[in-house]
This record gives structure tokens, C-alpha cells and sequence, in this order.
């Protein structure tokens, strides 16, 4: 009866927000009692999940409530050294005066010398302008470790890209190969999408080194090599060429397969595309005055003149003797070596199974083709009474991008998924919006060392889409103007970033010293660095005359983490349940295949001691700092607060656009473009937290080349400019780079150390080569591929610290082959090292018949440092986990004698890591081995932090009040 009254009594409520227990952002209820977190399940009502939530979405009540919590602003204490983790609490006042003072005069005299790198937020359009306003080029997120790649390969290519850019339409397609995925960003939207594949009879191919995740449910599993899947790709587009299976309508009027390429060698636009000067070029961003080849009238004409078939074969010559080709024959001629006998050489799969794919393909498009009744309208005025598809769909993500030829292999996955004729139609690959962006997007980096002011504002965004050389950000000698060298002549299209650069470039001093580097939620000292030992060493690197190299430390974060032991400032943010978030449209949105969808996180809990969102701080810096964007025009402070921020920011004073799109307008009744609305918060947290705008069906498809789509895409702000974005199977941005390289310009050309390495790599066509570190490695010492896989229960290093998750997941295994490790003596679940040229590990072996021969892996991230994360010394994390990044470098070998001729160990196009070329060996360890090495010193906690992970936490239950008492109690460690 007691137990009835006060459960009567007790104040029960539910929230909904969105989870952010990884990247995918499911809509999610948040059951409280006496304003305590019950429990979390997924929102019904919210249309990327449907209701369905994640051992992790779940467990975001661990999160909350975690003895891991640093709840006060922490200044390193005086003469403690960096890294010892020895901190005293400071009020938010003086951590703001410390920042106000050093960041005003880092601004007042030299902007890049503030470096600002974020790791996997959901506020870059905040803090990329946050970047732009204090003035330093030297900002980028996650990206550049991550798959950059993917995003540069595809939309270099098509304008779009996977998961938030685009993804597999599985609701209509057949065939489905998923490449290079585990666990994606794209969880719980993905896992559904699969299932309805299954039930409805689809085939669904993994093509992975190891069949784990999604490829548990595959029909196929095909073993590849790591870093080959580019040969792969280019064997399947031999075989679809010879067969001439490809789909000649969308190629010819789609893509620029039939735009007529340069081919005088004299001259300084060789492979360049022919431009009509008795033409208007329109905008000399995407110049419209390319030639076809009429092949009735046997003369160049136009690009889509009506009622001409143009030549996608032959060589031809122009009325004023230009040697001419279509660019299809080039790639005909690129793809004709590549057979599959030659990609079976490389990629470990008989040519007889890569033969049989491509006539899965081939057969399911022909048979198969999907017709849709929907009457559109293509860009050159030209109407269609039906939408259709072939319905083969595709999606891949990092296991592709992270080696140093993901560029070119993702490069030939776009060409393949368009020679297919998959590219925004039902069945394939379908945009979501703002994509798709032209090609390359509009937005480019600054390009020369000028474009740094003191106390003013960059006039671009720290990051682009360079298109030919003189967008890249270089000095007079060609050298890098970024921190981390982005858009310099060794990563010309890093158009994410380098992240992984930063720490090694900024502790040299190469290409110049900076002064404060704000790390936001990214663990640099540990799964986020390669070179992991050195990486730690450099941060508490000093000059002879005592000061660090690196000389201030600004990290903000949730969490006690490896890297939090090395700042010389914390700034305590709060968990995703405690605060404000915008998935703008401006940033990376939630879009669906049939229009904008864009959400937002509500606080649905106080933030717990001392929190602040990062997104106030730096709200209130930009404010202190008075930057323009951030102030008024009498010099006052602009916006209250975040939430302030997010209604009334706009992208240029009358524009409309904001970073939310729904309930714009002063009484909330306009979408996407209009006034600011004041109650736009309470409008999304009546409306489940999300606003969708489906677009009529005329505009959902083949919005490349959609006429009415792209005007419709300009007056609402999703696009600059109106121009058709034609496929680029063959990309004469690689060619005008290419070009500089081999000194065929007059224009900016590379120092003469990089010329043959922007020559090679800047191929217009796709192509395959091995990944660099092989060619730096002794592949018969170091035979094996090792590379890692996030699990589908915990997110990177994320959720270390969550009572819950981490019984799942709390120590890792080296998971190899029987065979293979029978060759090399090692038994199931023993002791063994593996070792690379860089470094050595020791962790348990366990066998995995669902790993192919020549690969080793683990999962990312599960192996902790001693004492990290709130965890015990003892734990399993530090004693039986282990980190694969201590076997990787961050740059390439063979430069040491030179400094500024070093390479990172990253993709030459776009910078991207390379995590996955690592080569290893392994081999029986100690007989007595009993824990993982290396090991470190145990972290201590720090002032604020609730204490160890314990069972304290396990037995955690809401509406008791004395919980989160006994959490900042608990003191011994278990
Ligand atoms: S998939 Fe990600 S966002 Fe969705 S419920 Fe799971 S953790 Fe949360």
C-alpha cells in the first residue's frame, strides 16, 4: 500500500529530444521521475527512427549519471606538469577572463596562432563560424580522420555523398552491396532500411575484409583485401563497358561522358574540356560552353543542343584543328586493362566471382528497371513522363576511405554507381537535401596568406571545394598557410581538414608555432592521434626555456578522458540531455530522401554542477571578443544566449535562411526561408523535436539535372547558383591541378619536391594504386592488414565510462583467422604481440573464421589508459584492452633527414588518414603474459569528477535522491 501512495505521488514525466549516443541522432523519450532519467526509448512519432532505439540510445542514462562527469572548469595548478592531471577548480568567470585576455590578443596580432579543432560535434556551422569571425584559417572537425574521403570522392564526383549526404534507396532496390561499413553513422535508420530490404526478397552483398555488423545478415559475404576495394570497382566497370552493359540514356545526358577533352599536348588546357569561345561561358564557376560531337553532322556542337545523339567513342579534330575526344573514350581506355583477372590479383576475390557480380548488377538492371509516373522537367528544358531506376544500390563508408587511395577507389565507386545509371533515381542512390551541391560546391578556402587580418573576420569559411590551383591556400613559394596544411600542394582537396596534422605540425612548429589549441570533444591524446605514444609526448614537449612547445591547452569535453590529463584549461560542456542543439540545415541535418528534415535537441535535465554547453562558451566568447557577426551596431552584445543564437542568426541580414528551417517567420508559419520566429523552440519541442518538408514528387528525383528541382534549390538557400550539376565521370579539376604539376601552366605550381606526387595522384580518371605505406614497408616481414571496426554498442571511445555499455564491450581481442594463425603458432584467446615498424602491442588473440587470411582486427577504441574515463586502475579496459593506433604512424617514412619534405600518413588528394594501410606481424607472447602493453601511469581523478565507475552505478534507480549523494561520495576504486 505504501509502495501505491507513493507511486501516486510521484512526479513522472516524459521529454522528447534527440539522442546523440552516436552520430545518427534518433528521436528519443526521456522518461523521468522526480526529474531523475528513468529510462530512454525511442520516439515513435520521430520519422528517422520509428520508435526504434539502440543498446546505446538506451543506455544514455549511464551517460547522464556518470561518475566520469567533470562538472567545473578546471585550470591546471600552478607548477604541476602538464599531463599529470593535476588541476584546481576555477569559477567560469576566470576561465572566461583567461580566454577573453589570450584569445583577444592572439587576435589583435596574429589569428592563426588560435587553433580550434572539434571531434565528432554537431555544431560545425557554429564553430566554423566561430572560426571565420575570430579570423584564423586554422578550424576543422572531425573530418580529415575520419571519411573525408567519402565525402570528397563522391562529391567531386556526384554532387553528394553517403549517409547525411545521400544513401541507398533500399525501399526499391534488389541488390544492395554494402563496402567497407560495420556499424555506420546512419545506425538504427540503417538497420531498418535493411530489414524491409530482406523481407521483401532483395539480395544483400558485403563486400568486407571481415563479415561483422550489417554483413551478419548478408546473403554474400565476399572477403576483400584492405585498400584494394579500387581495384575492385574498376574490374566491375571493365566488365560493365565490355558488355556494354552500362545505361547509355542517363550516361550520355547525365554525366559529362560525351563533353569533348582537349587532347593537344601543346597546349596548356590539354585534358582539359573544350569551352566554345563564340559561347557565353555563364558562370565561370561551372562554365555551360562544353561541346558535344553530333556524329550525324560530323561537327562539334554545343552540350545538350536538342535532338543530337552525341559520340561517346572516336577521336576527332575542331574546325581549328583541336584534337578532340569525348571523355567516355578516355575512360574506356582507362578501364580496358582492368580486368578481372587483374583486380582478382590484388583483391584476393577469383575473377570468377568478380565476373559473376557484375552480371548481378548487369542482369538486376535489365530486368528489373523501375518505372515511376512522375512527369519532371531536366535542366535543357527537355520534359519526361516517367522517373525511372535501376534498382542497385550501394553503400560504403570508411573502410574505403581511410587508406591513401580512398580518393581514386571512391572516385571509381561514383563512376560505377553512375555507369549504372543509380544516381537519384528510385532503387539506387538518392540525395538528401541540401545536397545535391554542385560540383565541386561553390565555397571556397582562403588562398592566400593575406586573407589573414588581425581583428577581422576571414571573408570565406576556413574550409571549401578548391576547383583549379589558385583556390588553394598556399604562400608565394607554394607553401602551406594552415596549421595542419590543408590546401596546400600535399593535400590539395582536404577539404575536411587535418585534424590528425595538428598536433605533430603545431609542436615542430611547421609551418610556424601557434599559441592556444581548443580541442572540443575529441581525444586527441589517445584513439584520436596515430602515433599515439609520441602524440602524448609532444603535448608535454617544452622549449629549452620552458615553455611548451605547444603552449596553452583549452579542452572542452563531458568526460575525464586521456586527453584531459594534458590541458592547461577544462571547460566541463554538458551531456547531450542538458542542452540546446540545432541539426541545421546550414551544418548536417537529418534530411530523408523526399525533402529537408532538420531536428534539434531540448534540455530535458539541468546540467549537472557547473556544466556549460560548448555552444555558449563560445557564444559568449564571440560576444567578449566582440566579434562583428556576434555584435551589434552600437557595439553590443547581439545574442542572450545559444537559443538566441539559433532563432535570430541569419546568413546575411535579410536572407531568411537560418540555422533552422521549420516555423520561420514572426508568426511561425513559413519553412525554410523567412523572419525570425521567437517561439521556434517550443514549436520543434511540440513537433517531437524535428521539422520535415517533403517536396512534391516532380522535384525528388534526378535532381542533378532537374530543372524546376535546382530553381526551387536557389530560392530557398539550399544552392548559390541554378546550373545543372553533370556527373563528373572524368574531373577536369584534377586535370587543371595535374597540369600545374607538369609545369604546363602559368599559373601556381607546386614546389618541385611534390611535382610527381600531385602529377600521379591528380588523375582526372579514377584509378588504383597501393596504398602508400606499403611501399614504405617490408611486406614480407609485416604481411598482415590490421585495422579496427566501431561495434554497434559503443561509439568510439564514447561511452568508456557508461555502467552499462562497457559490460558489452570492455576489453578487445586481436580477432584473426584459424589457419593463419595456426601458421604463426598462436592458440584462441592467448597472449601474442602484434607488431608494426612503428610500434608493438600485446593483447589476446582470438579466432574468427569470418576474417580473411591477410587481415588482423579489433574494435576501435576499447582500450583505455590506466585510471581514464573514471575507471578503476584494475579495469578491464587498461588490463585486457588495447589500442591499435600505437602500431600506426602519422607520417610516412623515408623524409626524416628533412623536415618540411614530411608526409603525413594520409590520403595525397584530400589528406584523409590513413588508419587502415597499417602492415603488421604477429607472434606468441610471454608464456606469464597476464595484461595488455603498453601500460601507463593510472590517471588520477580530478577536482569535480563524481568519483569511479562502480557498482554504485549498476544499481542505479530514479526518483531515489540519494544517488547522485552516493556517486560523489564513492571514493575507493573498484
Ligand atoms: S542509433 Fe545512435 S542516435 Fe540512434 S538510438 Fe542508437 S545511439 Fe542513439
Amino acid at each position: 500500500m505504501e509502495h501505491h501512495a507513493r507511486t501516486q505521488n510521484e512526479r513522472l514525466d516524459v521529454k522528447t529530444t534527440t539522442c546523440y549516443m552516436c552520430a545518427c541522432r534518433c528521436g528519443i523519450r526521456v522518461h523521468l521521475r522526480e526529474g531523475e532519467v528513468r529510462y530512454i526509448d525511442g520516439n515513435p512519432e520521430h520519422p528517422l527512427n520509428q520508435g526504434v532505439i539502440c543498446a546505446k540510445g538506451a543506455s544514455g542514462i549511464m551517460k547522464q549519471y556518470s561518475p566520469a562527469r567533470l562538472t567545473r572548469p578546471l585550470m591546471r595548478k600552478p607548477g604541476a606538469e602538464r599531463g599529470s592531471a593535476q588541476f584546481e577548480p576555477v569559477s567560469w568567470e576566470q576561465a572566461f577572463e583567461v580566454l577573453e585576455k589570450r584569445l583577444g590578443t592572439i587576435r589583435a596580432t596574429d589569428p592563426k596562432k588560435f587553433a580550434l579543432f572539434t571531434g565528432r560535434d554537431q555544431m560545425q556551422a557554429l564553430t566554423g563560424l566561430f572560426a571565420k569571425q575570430f579570423g584564423t584559417p586554422n578550424y576543422a572537425a572531425h573530418g580529415g580522420f575520419c571519411s573525408a574521403n567519402m565525402a570528397a570522392g563522391m562529391i567531386y564526383t556526384i554532387g553528394g555523398s553517403f549517409w547525411e549526404f545521400g544513401g541507398p534507396d533500399l525501399d526499391s532496390a534488389k541488390l544492395f552491396f554494402m563496402i567497407g561499413t560495420a556499424e555506420d553513422h546512419h545506425s538504427n535508420p540503417l538497420k531498418i532500411a535493411i530489414s524491409k530490404f530482406k523481407r521483401a526478397g532483395g539480395r544483400f552483398i558485403a563486400i568486407n575484409p571481415i563479415r561483422t555488423g550489417y554483413a551478419a545478415i548478408a546473403d554474400e559475404w565476399v572477403p576483400i583485401k584492405p585498400g584494394t576495394d579500387g581495384a575492385l570497382f574498376m574490374a566491375f566497370l571493365h566488365e560493365l563497358i565490355a558488355t556494354d552493359a552500362w545505361d547509355h540514356e542517363f550516361v550520355r545526358r547525365y554525366t559529362n561522358a560525351a563533353e569533348l577533352v582537349d587532347l593537344d599536348e601543346a597546349s596548356e588546357n590539354f585534358g582539359l574540356f573544350v569551352r566554345d569561345p563564340e559561347r557565353p561561358v555563364g558562370n565561370p564557376l561551372f562554365p555551360q560552353n562544353h561541346l558535344w560531337w553530333d556524329a550525324d553532322a560530323a561537327r562539334a556542337v554545343p552540350h545538350h543542343t536538342a535532338g543530337v545523339m552525341p559520340a561517346l567513342d572516336g577521336r576527332y579534330t575542331l574546325d581549328d584543328g583541336t584534337p578532340v575526344t569525348p571523355s567516355f573514350a578516355l575512360l574506356r581506355e582507362r578501364v580496358a586493362d582492368c580486368t578481372p583477372e587483374w583486380a582478382a590479383a590484388i583483391t584476393g576475390i577469383s575473377a570468377e566471382t568478380i565476373r559473376r557480380l557484375a552480371g548481378e548488377m548487369i542482369q538486376t538492371c535489365r530486368d528489373h528497371r523501375i518505372t515511376l509516373p512522375i512527369r519532371w522537367t531536366d535542366a535543357w528544358g527537355e520534359t519526361h513522363e516517367t522517373v525511372t531506376g535501376n534498382p542497385v544500390a550501394f553503400h560504403a563508408m570508411r573502410g574505403l576511405a581511410a587508406h591513401s587511395n580512398g580518393f581514386q577507389s571512391i572516385r571509381a565507386l561514383a563512376v560505377l554507381m553512375s555507369l549504372l545509371g543509380t544516381i537519384d533515381r528510385p532503387g539506387g542512390f538518392r540525395h538528401k537535401s541540401p545536397f545535391p551541391r554542385a560540383v565541386p560546391p561553390s565555397a571556397k578556402p582562403p588562398n592566400s596568406p593575406d586573407a589573414v587580418k588581425p581583428n577581422t573576420p576571414l571573408a570565406t569559411g576556413p574550409l571549401g571545394w578548391p576547383a583549379a590551383p589558385e583556390d588553394l591556400f598556399i604562400d608565394d613559394q607554394g607553401g602551406p598557410v594552415r596549421i595542419d596544411k590543408a590546401f596546400s600542394w600535399e593535400y590539395p582537396l582536404a577539404v575536411h581538414g587535418l585534424m590528425h596534422s595538428v598536433i605533430t605540425n603545431a609542436w615542430r612548429g611547421d609551418p610556424y608555432p601557434i599559441d592556444t589549441l581548443m580541442i572540443f570533444m575529441a581525444n586527441m591524446a589517445w584513439n584520436s592521434s596515430m602515433n599515439t605514444m609520441k602524440v602524448r609526448e609532444m603535448l608535454v614537449d617544452k622549449h629549452d626555456d620552458g615553455e611548451y612547445k605547444i603552449p596553452f591547452l583549452v579542452v572542452c569535453d563531458a568526460f575525464q578522458s586521456e586527453m584531459t590529463a594534458f590541458a592547461d584549461l577544462i571547460l566541463p560542456d554538458t551531456t547531450y540531455l542538458e542542452r540546446h542543439d540545432a541539426m541545421s540545415m546550414l551544418d548536417r541535418p537529418i534530411s530523408e530522401f523526399d525533402g529537408p528534415v532538420d531536428s534539434v535537441r531540448v534540455p530535458v535535465v539541468p546540467p549537472t554542477g557547473e556544466c556549460k554547453p560548448f555552444q555558449e562558451v563560445l557564444i559568449e566568447l564571440a560576444s567578449r571578443l566582440k566579434f562583428p557577426a556576434f555584435t551589434t551596431a552600437e557595439g553590443a552584445r547581439r545574442f542572450r544566449d545559444y537559443p538566441d543564437f539559433v532563432i535570430n542568426f541569419t546568413t546575411s541580414p535579410n536572407s531568411g535562411v537560418g540555422f533552422l528551417s521549420g516555423w520561420r517567420g514572426t508568426d511561425g508559419d513559413k519553412a525554410l526561408v523567412g523572419e525570425p520566429n521567437p517561439r521556434q523552440w517550443e514549436e520543434y519541442a511540440k513537433n517531437n523535436c524535428v521539422f520535415h518538408y517533403p517536396l512534391p514528387e516532380t522535384l525528388q528525383y534526378m535532381r542533378n539535372c532537374n530543372g524546376p528541382y535546382l530553381e526551387w534549390a536557389v530560392k530557398n538557400g539550399f544552392r548559390k547558383f541554378g546550373e545543372p550539376i553533370l556527373i563528373q565521370l572524368y574531373s577536369d579539376v584534377m586535370q587543371k591541378l595535374r597540369l600545374a604539376a607538369q609545369g604546363r601552366t602559368s599559373g601556381r605550381q607546386p614546389p618541385d619536391h611534390l611535382r610527381a606526387r600531385v602529377e600521379k595522384y591528380f588523375d582526372p580518371l579514377p584509378f588504383w594504386y597501393a596504398p602508400l605505406e606499403s611501399g614504405a614497408t617490408d611486406l614480407e616481414r609485416f604481411p598482415l592488414a590490421a585495422v579496427t571496426q566501431r561495434p554497434m554498442a559503443m561509439y568510439h571511445s564514447w561511452d568508456s565510462q557508461n555502467a552499462w555499455l562497457r559490460q558489452i564491450h570492455g576489453e578487445n581481442y586481436l580477432y584473426m583467422n584459424p589457419l593463419m594463425a595456426a601458421e604463426n603458432g598462436i592458440a584462441d584467446g592467448s597472449w601474442i604481440y602484434a607488431e608494426s615498424q612503428w610500434g608493438r602491442v600485446r593483447c589476446m588473440a582470438r579466432f574468427s573464421e569470418t576474417v580473411e587470411p591477410g587481415t588482423v582486427w579489433t574494435w576501435n577504441a576499447i582500450g583505455k589508459a590506466a585510471g581514464a574515463w573514471s575507471l578503476g586502475p584494475g579495469a578491464n579496459e587498461s588490463q585486457r584492452g588495447f589500442l591499435l593506433n600505437h602500431l600506426i604512424t602519422d607520417e610516412l617514412p623515408g623524409r626524416d633527414d628533412d623536415v618540411a619534405r614530411r608526409m603525413s600518413n594520409s590520403d595525397p588528394v584530400t589528406g584523409q588518414a590513413a588508419w587502415y594501410d597499417v602492415r603488421v606481424r604477429i607472434y606468441p607472447a610471454e608464456a606469464d603474459a597476464r595484461q595488455t602493453l603498453p601500460q601507463f601511469a593510472a590517471m588520477p581523478a580530478v577536482p569535480g569528477e563524481n568519483g569511479v565507475i562502480s557498482r554504485i552505478a549498476q544499481t542505479y534507480f530514479a526518483g531515489r535522491g540519494e544517488f547522485t549523494a552516493r556517486l560523489r561520495g564513492a571514493t575507493g576504486r573498484k
